[in-house]
C-alpha cells in the first residue's frame, strides 16, 4: 500500500517497501510493485523520488 503523507502543504506518496517518497502517486505505485517483486529498487523509478526527511 502506497502511503500518503502531507508535508509542508504538499502530499507525498511513500513506497512502503523502500520508503522513498514521490510527488506523483503513479511513481510510488510503480516503485512499490517493483520493490516487492524484485526486492530491489529500479533507478528508472527512483530517479523520480524526492528528497525527504520523513
Ligand atoms: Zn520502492
Amino acid at each position: 500500500m502506497v502511503k500518503e503523507v502531507r508535508k509542508d502543504d504538499k502530499i507525498l506518496y511513500i513506497c512502503e517497501e523502500c520508503g522513498l517518497a514521490y510527488r506523483e502517486r503513479v511513481w510510488a505505485e510503480k516503485c512499490e510493485k517493483f520493490c516487492s517483486k524484485h526486492h530491489a529498487c529500479s533507478f528508472e523509478i527512483t530517479r523520480h523520488a524526492v528528497q525527504t526527511d520523513i
